[in-house]
């Protein structure tokens, strides 16, 4: 990572959420535009994210995969339903499978 995103990801971690994340998980806001109100949580660290605590952590192809910028808050902060479920410890949860295409008859 680069240490221009480093620089942002340590001011966001200054934000008042940042006691309240438990150890292992860390913030990670969609790369959308425009850009999402809350954050989400993820099982990892900044190097290497892990599964997002709810499934609109998983914003891209159909929540197959995910685009976020590590270590930032949303305006309005974080996900409830992500810092409820790692304040109880719990894994990330699974992406959508892939749509298969000889089930759809294409
Ligand atoms: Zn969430």
């Amino acid at each position: 990572m680069d240490d221009r995103l480093i620089a942002l990801a340590e001011e966001s971690w200054r934000g008042v959420y940042k006691d309240e994340i438990p150890d292992g998980y860390i913030p990670g806001l969609g790369r959308d535009y425009p850009h999402p109100k809350k954050a989400h949580l993820y099982k990892g660290d900044l190097s290497d994210p892990g599964k997002p605590m709810c499934k609109r952590g998983w914003n891209r192809d159909s929540g197959q995969s995910y685009s976020i910028w590590r270590g930032n808050f949303g305006r309005d902060g974080l996900c409830e339903t992500c810092l409820k479920r790692a304040k109880q410890g719990l894994d990330g949860v699974e992406s959508e499978p892939p749509v298969d295409n000889e089930l759809r008859g294409a």
